[in-house]
């Protein structure tokens, strides 16, 4: 059931620009258009690529593609988005990259955390207003349910008690108390609670109550007003508080609350004023005794898995990190190239030539690279540096490179050889000539495992030939494990060399 407007004019002319942005699998088109007719508002934003791609078996790099040529004709808003492990709510949303930040405080629980591209910030897709009007798109008039329940709350939280429904009907449970409170306006909220904490938030700023085990004998009354955006007190036991919680992993989680105190657990007033000129949206809820929980979302477009797909690359070139930031990411896969003997070869046939045959070989390479979800980070002389986010995917482009390039040498005279190596690990994204690009020890690693390499041989650290699927890809090439000494790196490489395909 739709339930808003459709501007005709703007989707026909803009499925018709989709259409032609590269050849899509029967019926993509004509699902895609389906759910942007018929799927219900809340459908309609923050739609998860990947889910979307799962639940009508389209591919999942297909559903990513569409999605991003989506946005690029401006059917779609690209929304990057930073989830509370700790919450689940959104604790900030942008249009753009460049306004991430590493670190952020959640503004609905007051937790502290540094950010990955890997987990927690994602990229969603919104319908554009211009195509179809939805209630999402005005968040002021939703009720304050839909508002807490709905838009703040991540889509893609799983519920971390498999025997609960969902993660929002646990915070639902939770909730004490829920209001739009205008400007102005005076309210009491009455309670009576055990030990545990009670926390209070517009959306923005955040206190926390923390009853002790101490009962009161008479009610508490806590007065509190809202300025300029911030709880402020006349109850000087009221103050600005960094607090660590534990997770039941017993990990510490940082807090930081506008105002917070203890108090005796028991019956609680707490009175509000709204002193500001616009309406507040409150909501006091109560995790009690709870140990933090570390949530976890479900499979959908993490920040990572967009830098390593080869689409937002393409369409996305002037999207990059601030200039100022520097981006962590866990957990990256590094595929470095080059070619054996290209020197002799410009020496050779001389650099025209040469040069020709070194673009095409680029070419057969990012086809490869496409096709196995990657992405090219840049080209260095002859040599390709190249990020997966899954290392099986990595492992076998690379045989397959090798492959492309052993088919194309059939077609010229001068031989194209390869050399490929291979690393995963942590890394640090950040933007260099207008480019996104990658620091860290990881990377140098992998572009010394790819030194080691000889004529159509691919190195692979052993962290890469650990991971899943990775032997599954090896299974039919023979694999020889060694250890290498390697510059700028202390300790031994545990190495393989990947030599040649066994005949069938
Ligand atoms: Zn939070």
């Amino acid at each position: 059931m739709a339930d808003s407007k459709i501007n005709e004019a703007q989707l026909d002319a803009q499925l018709a620009q989709l259409e032609q942005a590269r050849p899509w699998s029967p019926r993509v088109m004509s699902k895609f258009e389906t759910f942007i007719r018929s799927a219900a508002d809340f459908d309609l934003f923050r739609v998860n690529p990947v889910q979307f791609a799962a639940e009508r078996a389209i591919a999942e790099a297909e559903g990513l593609d569409i999605f991003l040529h989506a946005a690029k004709v401006g059917l779609f808003e690209m929304d990057w988005h930073v989830v509370c492990p700790h919450c689940g709510y959104v604790v900030d949303s942008m249009h753009s990259m460049s306004q991430l930040r590493p670190h952020y405080r959640c503004p609905t629980c007051a937790a502290e955390d540094d950010y990955a591209l890997d987990d927690y910030i994602q990229v969603a897709f919104s319908i554009s207003p211009l195509v179809r009007d939805i209630q999402y798109h005005h968040p002021e008039l939703l009720s304050v349910e839909d508002l807490y329940f709905n838009y703040r709350l991540s889509k893609d939280v799983l519920s971390p008690v498999p025997a609960l429904p969902s993660w929002r009907d646990l915070i639902m449970h939770i909730t004490k108390d829920l209001r739009y409170v205008q400007p102005g306006e005076n309210v009491t909220a009455e309670f009576e609670l055990p030990p545990g904490d009670l926390r209070v938030t517009d959306g923005r700023a955040c206190l926390q109550l923390s009853m002790t085990d101490e009962q009161n004998d008479q009610p508490s009354v806590i007065p509190i007003r809202l300025v300029d955006g911030k709880f402020q007190s006349d109850d000087l036991r009221m103050q600005p508080r960094s607090l660590t919680r534990y997770t039941a992993e017993n990990q510490p989680v940082q807090f930081g609350f506008d105002l917070a105190r203890e108090l005796p657990s028991g019956r609680l007033t707490i009175e509000l004023d709204n002193r500001q000129d616009h309406r507040s949206a409150l909501w006091i809820f109560h995790p009690g005794q709870l140990p933090i929980p570390v949530l976890v979302l479900r499979p959908g477009l993490s920040g990572k898995k967009l830098l390593t797909t080869q689409t937002f690359r393409d369409l996305f070139r002037s999207e990059v990190i601030s200039a100022d930031e520097t981006l962590s990411i866990k957990d990256i896969t590094f595929l470095f190239t080059d070619l054996k003997g290209s020197t002799a070869m410009y020496e050779q046939i001389g650099d025209a030539k040469a040069y020709f045959l070194v673009r095409q070989h680029f070419d057969a390479l990012s086809r490869v690279i496409r096709e196995r979800n990657g992405a090219i980070v840049k080209t260095i002389g002859d040599a390709v540096m190249a990020v997966f986010d899954n290392p099986a995917d990595a492992t076998s482009a690379a045989l397959e490179m090798i492959d492309a390039l052993n088919q194309f040498n059939r077609t010229i005279s001068q031989e194209l050889i390869l050399k490929v190596g291979i690393h995963r690990g942590h890394s640090m994204a950040v933007t260099v000539n207008e480019r996104i690009d990658y620091f860290g020890q990881n990377v140098n690693i992998a572009a010394r495992v790819q030194a080691l390499a000889e004529a159509n041989e691919v190195y692979i650290t052993a962290d890469v030939f650990d991971s899943p699927g990775v032997c599954d890809a090896l299974k039919a090439h023979d694999v020889v494990a060694a250890e290498a000494l390697v510059k700028g790196v202390s300790e031994k490489l545990h190495v393989y060399k990947i030599g040649h395909h066994h005949p069938a």
